[in-house]
């Protein structure tokens, strides 16, 4: 059976001292979460926007934490604010995205945390870097911090999209299977940037088996002072969190596990078959290669990688298959296929 998910939530920015501890209330009046979260200080993106209530928050966080019984959590971007943030004897903070993204900042904070036992959470770089997340994860862990989670909250991208930050889920499930034992959190509030996308969000890092959610609420969302299109009241969160559906990883049935089981080894099948398939393909893009080479052909000929796209495009619709994902797969193949005839056009010409 998979855990219940650790829930961290609070607001984007500690405001007020009232607002913080009236959210905090209310979040457990309306749910059991495990840790409040609040910024002090706020990396924006653009200057001249409220970039946080500094250190004074520490001090309204901790009230709030004792007064509803909970851990409390923040954000550090410097030695500063590690200091402070462990003279307050904060329960847990977290490393930014922005400051994750530079490795000069997080060995700063290693650095600071040298000796210390706090758990620390860090956010995946706003760029979709993997290294970059991992070695953030090294340069803290090396500092001999032991209680270590990661948060996925999506990557920025300038591509138009749905998200504010795009999940790119791969990568995080791709850190999963390198550091299973490292538990992550996902931030669904900075990946969608808008309240109406949370519940999905959080329901799909579920069901990938993700541990935990993080998620920014407001007594009064409309009026946050960042981050306000994105906030929910404790009470839709303790909605949102109540109708998740917790699914379990293991299969007990024997009569389902079986038949999973087969179908399970029809897809390895169809997989090796797939391979397959590709080998042989790549091998005739080879020979096609040596005869474009003898005979001073380019290798990218836009008509017919046109007609390719369309024509493969027309049959996945008429079988069922999703076109977007033909195409990824086609482009996927054809780089594939043009790094191989490139090599190919580069060697000395056959004698
Ligand atoms: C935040 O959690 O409020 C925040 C600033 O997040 P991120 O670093 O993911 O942008
Ligand atoms: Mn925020």
């Amino acid at each position: 059976m998979q855990k219940k998910p650790y829930i961290i939530s609070g607001p984007c920015s500690a405001e007020t001292e009232e607002q913080l501890l009236n959210t905090a209330k209310q979040l457990v009046k309306y749910s059991s979460i495990n840790c409040l979260r609040a910024g002090i200080w706020k990396p924006r993106t653009r200057p001249n926007s409220f970039e946080g209530v500094g250190e004074i928050g520490l001090q309204w966080l901790k009230n709030a934490g004792y007064e509803t019984n909970l851990p409390v959590a923040t954000e550090v971007a410097n030695t500063k604010h590690v200091e402070l943030v462990l003279k307050k004897e904060i329960d847990m903070l977290w490393i930014g995205a922005r400051t994750v993204a530079n490795p000069f900042s997080v060995q700063e904070i290693a650095n600071a945390l040298k000796g210390v036992d706090v758990p620390v959470m860090i956010k995946n770089p706003v760029n979709p870097d993997l290294q970059l997340w991992i070695g953030a994860i090294e340069r803290i862990s090396q500092a001999g911090i032991k209680d270590i989670k990661v948060i996925h909250r999506g990557f920025s991208s300038f591509e138009k999209s749905a998200y504010r930050n795009t999940p790119k889920w791969e990568i995080p499930i791709e850190l999963m299977r390198i550091f299973p034992e490292i538990p992550i959190i996902c931030d669904p509030s900075h990946i969608g940037g808008n309240r109406s996308m949370i519940k999905a969000i959080s329901q799909k890092a579920l069901d990938l088996e993700m541990d935990g959610l993080m998620i920014e609420s407001h007594i009064k969302p409309d009026d946050a002072w960042s981050d306000a299109e994105q906030q929910i009241t404790p009470k839709k969160l303790g909605q949102i969190v109540s109708n998740l559906v917790v699914r379990h990883p293991e299969v007990n049935n024997t009569e389902l596990k079986n038949k999973l089981t087969t179908l399970r080894n029809k897809i390895d099948g169809l997989d090796e078959e797939i391979i397959n398939l590709l080998s042989t393909r790549m091998n005739i893009v080879e020979e096609i290669g040596n005869h474009k080479k003898e005979n001073d052909i380019t290798i990218l000929q836009a008509e017919r990688w046109k007609k390719i796209i369309n024509d493969r495009k027309k049959t996945a619709k008429s079988l069922g298959v999703s076109e977007g994902l033909v195409q990824k797969i086609l482009k996927t193949i054809h780089e594939e296929s043009i790094n191989i005839q490139t090599r190919i056009l580069n060697n000395k010409k056959a004698e």
